[in-house]
């Protein structure tokens, strides 16, 4: 289908033990002779590894040691000819290999082409390559099965079904449309078509349903620790890290004073938002103001906020309580170890600590866990949606099919109900990358890492 061979690093950039450069196209495997000094692998054996080195055909230099992987079309990555040198790490041998490797014929890839080029070439559908990206950017354990799930063609077999039960829902008004004898239209959309559609709409909305969860499994739940300075919001961050072996997987500056990072607790992602603030001991309304703070509470999906069980309600304390009042929030009251000078009865539902004595942790995900309902998360056999354009889509053709739904119910005529019979049947289509626009496509795969 494509004319020409690309060429990109697979790996992190970097050094590293090994790098792989992967070529992929018609002429993956001639161009890759050409830096071979003679030796032809049209001669290996498909999906081998090949010992050898790389040299420069102009100079005629050795230029490293190398393991070189020949996959034949089409049980390949991207249905191609694939090659995978695997070389020594170094960024200067790697960069050198590739443009080798450009010089000889390929042409450098684009982010995310290798998958595309899966997907164009049909070994995989749209959604599935969406998976890959998810996996590459996947978080924490469970985001990491979701995406496996998806890869699997999970979200795809459930679509395809609904495809089918749709696509057979058309079938049967062409027929009456066709066939004018069994002309009692009437009784076959209410005796045949609409429970068939009602069926199909339970379907969506049951698969709708698992979007919320879905969407914290794989992004974790946004959340922010706040308290007046002092109240023990680093040691909760710290007891969150180490006392369930959660490790920070990823602290990222996005801006200057916003810094996000992820910790996985007990089956759960928190993605904590405005960590240096924390980590800091600066007080997050002070440090960054109320403007700032008050946007970083409205992005919150969950809002811990601390106090300090030892101390009196200060203003501050009430200004906080007071502006995280209708957002999804546990109170902890820290500090249980000591005196309490607190006042308990202005306080609404809390949960108390010591970090001190490691006490009240556990209750803090259970809450967190309930909160968000997510009792059953350790069981990846279920299959959830998580990717907001699947979402988006899914909801899209659910209206569709509803449009069509309440016509039948009110007796429109058969080819009025088939139009958006027919739009839910495509929308869907569009998950799994059918008739789906080249710009749009662009988009999605441009998101990927190069060499992917
Ligand atoms: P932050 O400014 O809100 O981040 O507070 P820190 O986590 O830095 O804690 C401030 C001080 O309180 C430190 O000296 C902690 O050791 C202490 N602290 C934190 N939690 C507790 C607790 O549960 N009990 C007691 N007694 N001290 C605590
Ligand atoms: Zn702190």
């Amino acid at each position: 289908m494509f004319q020409d061979t690309i060429a990109g690093i697979a790996t992190a950039m970097g050094e590293g033990a090994i790098s792989i450069i992967r070529v992929s196209g018609k002429d993956a495997i001639s161009i890759t002779n050409k830096l071979l000094n003679g030796r032809d692998l049209h001669k290996a054996q498909s999906h081998t590894i090949n010992y050898g080195f790389i040299y420069n055909p102009e100079t005629g230099e050795k230029v490293d040691e190398v393991l070189i992987s020949v996959m034949r079309a089409p049980r390949t990555f991207t249905a191609e000819d694939v090659v995978e040198i695997n070389c020594h790490g170094g960024i200067l041998v790697t960069n050198k290999i590739l443009e080798l490797l450009l010089v000889a014929g390929a042409r450098v890839a684009d982010p995310g082409e290798f998958t595309k080029r899966a997907f164009l070439n049909g070994r995989i559908d749209l959604a599935q390559a969406e998976s890959i990206m998810d996996i590459i950017h996947a978080k924490s354990e469970q985001s990491l099965s979701l995406a496996l799930n998806g890869l699997d063609g999970r979200i795809s077999r459930l679509i395809k079904e609904m495809r089918e039960e749709i696509l057979n829902i058309i079938a049967n008004i062409e027929v009456n449309i066709d066939y004018p004898e069994y002309d009692d239209v009437e009784e076959m959309t209410s005796e045949l078509l609409l429970p068939l559609s009602m069926k199909i709409r339970e379907k969506m909305i049951k698969l709708l349903e698992t979007a919320k969860t879905g969407q914290i499994l794989r992004d974790g739940i946004k959340t922010a620790i706040i308290g007046r300075p002092n109240v023990g919001k680093s040691s909760l961050l710290n007891q969150l890290m180490r006392e369930e072996k959660a490790i920070v997987t990823d602290i990222a500056g996005t801006t200057r004073d916003t810094v996000e990072g992820y910790i996985n607790v007990g089956g759960l992602t928190l993605n904590l938002i405005d960590t240096a603030g924390i980590r800091e001991t600066t007080d997050i309304v002070e440090a960054i103001g109320v403007e700032k703070s008050k946007k970083i509470l409205s992005e919150a999906q969950l809002i811990l906020l601390v106090l300090n069980n030892n101390e009196p309600l200060t203003d501050q304390d009430r200004q906080l309580l007071k502006l995280t009042d209708e957002k999804k929030r546990i109170i902890i009251l820290n500090k249980t170890d000591l005196e309490s000078n607190i006042e308990r009865n202005e306080i609404p539902n809390y949960i108390e600590t010591s970090m001190v004595l490691d006490e009240g942790i556990e209750l803090l995900e259970n809450s967190i866990k309930e909160m968000f309902e997510l009792g059953e998360i350790g069981s990846t056999d279920m299959t959830y949606i998580s990717n907001a354009r699947h979402i988006a889509k899914l909801k899209q053709a659910l209206t569709s099919l509803e449009d069509a739904i309440e016509a039948m119910k009110i007796g429109m005529l058969v080819d009025m109900v088939e139009i958006d019979i027919k739009n839910a049947w495509h929308i869907l289509g569009e998950i799994l990358g059918e008739d789906i626009g080249d710009a749009l496509l662009d988009e999605l795969f441009s998101k990927f890492c190069l060499g992917k």
